[in-house]
Formats: structure tokens, C-alpha cells, sequence
């Protein structure tokens, strides 16, 4: 039985949103501009992002360092812990992963079993599936454990950060934020999180656009569509997936097409027996190579009675692995000719999932169409799309009375209409990976700027850090950058070493505790 969700009450201080106005919400005393020469009495870390990286570093943050630490969470939502992800209200958003591997601790891999059957259902089994909304307040709770157990030492400063830049001697860091208000740290963490889709190409569309939604993570977003008869979808993975069941649970009886280059949907998790890892130094190091080696254990598994599935299961833990040992050439052919692939079979969702999405499939309420979309005209009645079909090679028409994008997460952070992105990387503090897949980072996190220098001041976590890790979306490897981030941390506490005038630029490979 899924018990109500628990009010999760933060101490937070929320700020007027208006850029300038310094009147609204309470104050903090970090963050009262006209005090702007106080010195911070303790070690602060600054964490950009409430979502599920940035509220379990601060409860680690608190937990390792005994209290003695104090931080700062940034976040524009009034829930930290839920992000895009956790967020839902949905209760048939259901994770990805089963139950047995979302605790938020590496350190503790039954925590979140335990929390579960102790807080929503004693039943839940480790196979389960559950509700993403379940894992939001599990998150909420934690944090919320940790604030109790060291009052005061969290801030919840509700607002967005749009500027990050170095302050005065024991003040290393200065957060501009959207009320115009600026807080103090001596470390930030960017914990941004996934990005909303960019638009894809459609020839035709303007920005007036009425019928087209571009981020379709947007609360309001979908808006009433129970009187709409038919949908298209932009996308076939995830998203596409995630807005498909929001749709029907919103009233949407008429058909959701599904449209992307290849028309495949992501596979479904299925009971597999597990494989042997084969991975190992002497393996290949290139795609062509890796690709041939998937195959043969593929074959080997299935002779054997396993799947595919528990080959690629087999290859994650070493995934972060493989990718730094492939080539940047390696790697770009890896995103070119495996990526679409990769993902599908991959990012597999719940069965009870795969399964309302066969059923729709099968009675025809779900249509899946792979092609390019060549034009996009919309009149007041609705939207005629003309795209090429990927097996004829025909032009194709179809009438919708909404687009909405699906495209997943945009990455490239050229393209990401983001203030503290744009900030960061016009003052030289941070800059692309080479792939676009978020910024480039050392090892362990540390931003490196336009001079290929890392930062002893500014870490990232989370999908910020794809292009170095290529495997860092899910709780399962963002855990660990909580754990290994939360240690080096609370290891740097000489308050006299952390002015970036006296630790200029670390190089890539030092480690950051000291
Ligand atoms: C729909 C969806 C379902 C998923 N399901 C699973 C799953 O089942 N299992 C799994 O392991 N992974 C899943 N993932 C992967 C997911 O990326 C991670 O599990 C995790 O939620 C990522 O956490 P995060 O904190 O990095 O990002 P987010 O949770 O997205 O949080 C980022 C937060 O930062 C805030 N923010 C951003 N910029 C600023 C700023 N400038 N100022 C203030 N606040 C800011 C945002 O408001 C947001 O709350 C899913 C992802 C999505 C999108």
C-alpha cells in the first residue's frame, strides 16, 4: 500500500525571485549583501542544485564531517531532493532500476530497502520497482535526518544561482543569485543536473508556436489535453516514454505517435541470470574491437540460458572504465554509430512499463513512425508535420494537434540557455568537454577552466561530468561521486590554504583533499 506522502518540512529560506530585490524571504546570515566584509566562521560548501546529487552530498557533507561543516543548498524548487526525476506526481512514473540498487549511500546498500519498508510498504522486495515519487521523499527524508541531527548547519536558500566568481581572502567563492542577493563559500559544487531538451530542427515552427511544447518537464506543460485527438512525440527514449504515461493519466484517450530517427523504444527489464564480467585489461580498445567482444559473450550467455541483458549488466561496473581508456576518436565514433543502440538497451524501463507500452502499441493508441522531420506547419485547428520515412525513403504527412519534444536532456552546454552556465564559461572559469556531453572536469570532479587549468575552488557532479565518465545519470554511479566528493571535502578544512591566491590552479591529476 502506498502511504501518503510525508510532509517534508526544510528550513529554507526563500528569496523573491525579481532580480534586484533584496527585501523578500528571511535572511541568512551568509547571505546578507550589506555584510558583505563578514568573514564565515565555518568551512562552507555551496551546492548549486537541490535535486538527488546536491541534497545527498549535503547530508554526507554533515554526516562525515560530524556538523562541522556548513552548506549551502541552492535551489531554485521549494523540495529539494526531488529534481526532474523525483519530482513527478505520478505515482506510474516508476524507476528504472529495482529496489535492491537505489540507495542513495554507496556505503549502505540497503538503505533504501530499508527506508521503503519501514516508511511506504513493509512488503516491497528487492526486485521491485517502485514509484519515483516514493524515491523523492526517501531522498527529502534523508537529508531531512541529517538537518535534524546537526540543526542550523543546512541552508535551504531557495533562488536560482546565476554567477559564480572569486571573492576576498577566507571568502573564496561569491553566488550571485537571481534576487540579486550574493552568498559566500569557500567551495562550490555544481549539481545542475539534466538539462531540458533542446529543440530539434523543424522547418516551419516559429517561436509563436502554440502547439509545440519544448520542455515537456515543465509543470504546466502539458496543459489540458483530454480534448486533443491525436499527439506527437519528438523521441522515442525515456522522455517520450515518461510523457506518454503523464498523457493517458492526464485524460488523453486519442493517439500519442512516437517519431525519432530510428523508432525504437527502449527495451524492457526482464529476470535474466547474471553473467560473469569479461571485461578486462587485455580487452579492446577500440569500438569495433568492444562491439565484436558484446557479441560473442552475447552468444555465449544466451547458449548458456542468460540474455544480452545480463552481459550489458555485467559491463557497468567497468563502463567508466572502458570509456577512459577509448581514444577521443574512439569515443566520437562510440557517440556516432553505437550511441543510439547503447541507449535503448541500456536505459531499459520497468516491465509493468514495457507492458502498458506493448498493449497501447498492439491496439493501435500507439504509433511508431522513424524518420527526419522535413516540415512543420501549424494553423489554428493543429499541426501538419511532413517527414521522411526511414525504411521507404518516402516523404510522409501526418496531423496532430500537439508536438511536444522529447529529445532527452541537452548536453551541450553551448547550446543550454542556462545564466550560470553562460557566466562560468564567459569568465574562462569552466569550459566544454571535447564531446559536448557536459564540461570538462579532472578526475576528480574539479572544473577546468579556458586554460586547461583545474579549479581548487569549483567542482561538478552529476551529468555535468558525461563527457569524462560517459556512465554518470543514475543513483548508481552519482552515489559514488557523492561518497568520494563528501570524503575530499570534509579532508579540506585549513581555512588559510583555500584563497585561490595562495593554491592557484591545481593540476588535473592532484588529488583535492589536503
Ligand atoms: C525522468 C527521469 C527519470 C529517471 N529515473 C531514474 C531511475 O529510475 N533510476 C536512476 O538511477 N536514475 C534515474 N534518472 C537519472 C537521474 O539523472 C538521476 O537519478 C538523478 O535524479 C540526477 O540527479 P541530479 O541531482 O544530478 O539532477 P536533478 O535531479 O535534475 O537535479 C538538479 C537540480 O538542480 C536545480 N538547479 C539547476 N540549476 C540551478 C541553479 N542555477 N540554481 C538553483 N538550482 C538549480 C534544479 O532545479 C534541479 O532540482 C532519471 C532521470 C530522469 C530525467
Amino acid at each position: 500500500m502506498i502511504r501518503p506522502p510525508s510532509a517534508v518540512m526544510f528550513h529554507s529560506t526563500r528569496c523573491a525571485v525579481a532580480s534586484g530585490d533584496s527585501r523578500g524571504g528571511g535572511e541568512t546570515k551568509l547571505m546578507n549583501p550589506a555584510n558583505r566584509n563578514h568573514k564565515m566562521s565555518q568551512f562552507t560548501v555551496a551546492i548549486i542544485g537541490g535535486g538527488f546529487t546536491g541534497a545527498t552530498l549535503a547530508a554526507q557533507l554533515l554526516r562525515k564531517s560530524g556538523g562541522s561543516v556548513s552548506v549551502v543548498l541552492i535551489e531554485r524548487g521549494a523540495r529539494p531532493g526531488r529534481g526532474v526525476a523525483y519530482g513527478t506526481e505520478c505515482a506510474e512514473h516508476l524507476l528504472n532500476v529495482r529496489a535492491r540498487n537505489m540507495s542513495a549511500y554507496a556505503e549502505d546498500p540497503e538503505h533504501f530497502l530499508e527506508w521503503v519498508r519501514l516508511n511506504h510498504d513493509p512488503a516491497v522486495s528487492p526486485g521491485d520497482y517502485l514509484p519515483r515519487l516514493v524515491y523523492g521523499q526517501y531522498v527529502s527524508s534523508s537529508l531531512r535526518q541529517e538537518m535534524q541531527r546537526y540543526p542550523g548547519q543546512i541552508e535551504h536558500v531557495q533562488d536560482e544561482a546565476e554567477a559564480v566568481s572569486p571573492a576576498g581572502l577566507g571568502e573564496a567563492v561569491e553566488i550571485r543569485l537571481r534576487s540579486g542577493r550574493t552568498l559566500f563559500a569557500h567551495k562550490v559544487v555544481l549539481a545542475l543536473g539534466n538539462f531540458p531538451p533542446g529543440d530539434p530542427r523543424l522547418p516551419g515552427r516559429t517561436p509563436h508556436s502554440q502547439r509545440y511544447v519544448s520542455n515537456p518537464w515543465k509543470s504546466s506543460a502539458l496543459g489540458d489535453v483530454a480534448g486533443d485527438k491525436s499527439i506527437l512525440l519528438i523521441g522515442s527514449g525515456l522522455t517520450s516514454v515518461d510523457v506518454a504515461i503523464t498523457l493517458r493519466r492526464s485524460g488523453f484517450r486519442g493517439t500519442i505517435h512516437i517519431l525519432s530517427r530510428r523508432g525504437q523504444l527502449p527495451q524492457t527489464h526482464k529476470p535474466t541470470a547474471l553473467w560473469p564480467p569479461f571485461w578486462d585489461d587485455q580487452s579492446p580498445r577500440t569500438v569495433r574491437g568492444l562491439l565484436r567482444l558484446i557479441r560473442m559473450q552475447v552468444e555465449s550467455a544466451e547458449r548458456a540460458g542468460s540474455s544480452w541483458r545480463a552481459v550489458l549488466d555485467s559491463l557497468r561496473p567497468f563502463t567508466q572504465e572502458i570509456w577512459r581508456t577509448l581514444s577521443l576518436k574512439e569515443r566520437r565514433r562510440f557517440l556516432r554509430h553505437v550511441r543510439p543502440y547503447w541507449d535503448v538497451h541500456r536505459h531499459r524501463v520497468a516491465p509493468a512499463i514495457g507492458v502498458r507500452l506493448a498493449s497501447q502499441i498492439q491496439d493501435g493508441r500507439i504509433e511508431i513512425r522513424a524518420g527526419r522531420i522535413k516540415a512543420y506547419a501549424e494553423d489554428i485547428d493543429g499541426v501538419d508535420l511532413t517527414y521522411c520515412d526511414r525504411v521507404s525513403g518516402q516523404l510522409e504527412r501526418l496531423r496532430v494537434d500537439r508536438v511536444i519534444n522529447c529529445t532527452g536532456p541537452e548536453s551541450d552546454c553551448r547550446k543550454v540557455d542556462d545564466p550560470l552556465l553562460r557566466n562560468l564559461m564567459r569568465q574562462k572559469m569552466a569550459r566544454p568537454d571535447s564531446l559536448f556531453l557536459g564540461l570538462d572536469v579532472s578526475l576528480d570532479g574539479a572544473l577546468i577552466d579556458a586554460n586547461g587549468a583545474a579549479s581548487n575552488l569549483l567542482y561538478a557532479i552529476g551529468p555535468l561530468r558525461k563527457g569524462s565518465l560517459w556512465e554518470s545519470i543514475a543513483v548508481q554511479e552519482l552515489r559514488v561521486q557523492v561518497s568520494e566528493l563528501s570524503t575530499a571535502l570534509t579532508g579540506v578544512r585549513k581555512f588559510d590554504q583555500l584563497n585561490t591566491r595562495d593554491n592557484p590552479g591545481r593540476t588535473h591529476q592532484e588529488p583535492i583533499a589536503v
